[in-house]
């Protein structure tokens, strides 16, 4: 998929898709199926930057909702502006507010925004991550920092975990068979009550590993 700068993909183009739901021949008890979806570049907003972006109070709208309960993606799109005056236009905003504003990028995105090593980091974890200039209707954010590369990632609850005998913080292998076969070696597990059992990658993850024709997909230790 192109990934230019200007303009950047048009909005028809969902922020976040389901490319793929993998079955996961249900061997036992257990989870009886594994969800992957790729997470195209967006932006999760704090209150106090919201409010800078379109205006005071502002509330965003659900556009629909995401795998993980909760979770949506907005009609609210900004613009952001690297460090060479490069632009992504269209960048979709993610629901709920979160205390810390964050961008996600792909390896490509980044790139062409004009940063060569964006940081691999787990969402949340943001010191010493490169900033950059956020606009929206209303205003200009200038976030210190935030923009990082999501690192792959598994959401599953304590079942779940149980059932694959991992724990929160671990690393997992995701097997992507196919004409592109993959084998992911580092997928952090992230258990939470509340989550459903899903694999998030990014964009050029998923195009690397030919996920939307993956044939198989398995998840293991
Ligand atoms: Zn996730």
């Amino acid at each position: 998929m192109a990934t230019g700068t200007l303009p950047s993909r048009s909005q028809v183009e969902e922020i976040v898709r389901q490319v793929v739901t993998a079955r996961l021949a249900g061997t036992h008890s257990g989870p009886p199926r594994l969800e992957v979806h790729a997470s195209a570049r967006h932006m999760h907003v704090s209150r106090q930057d919201l409010d800078k972006l379109f205006g005071p109070g502002y509330e965003l709208t659900v556009d629909r909702p995401l795998p993980q309960p909760g979770n949506f993606a907005a009609k609210e799109t900004v613009t952001l502006v690297g460090p060479r005056r490069r632009l992504i236009s269209n960048l979709r905003i993610l629901g709920p507010l979160r205390s810390r504003s964050q961008i996600e990028l792909a390896f490509t995105d980044a790139v062409s925004l004009g940063y060569d090593d964006l940081p691999i980091r787990l969402s949340g974890n943001l010191d010493g991550t490169p900033g950059a200039l956020v606009m929206g209707p209303h205003g200009v954010v200038e976030l210190p920092n935030g923009l990082i590369r999501a690192a792959m990632h598994v959401h599953m609850n304590p079942q779940e975990a149980a059932h694959y005998g991992v724990k929160q913080g671990d690393l997992m292998k995701l097997r992507v068979a196919g004409d592109a076969a993959v084998t992911f070696e580092r997928v952090h597990v992230r258990v939470d009550p509340s989550s459903r059992l899903g694999v998030h990658m990014d964009t050029d993850e998923a195009n690397a590993c030919g996920l939307s024709r993956a044939r198989e997909i398995v998840l293991f230790k």
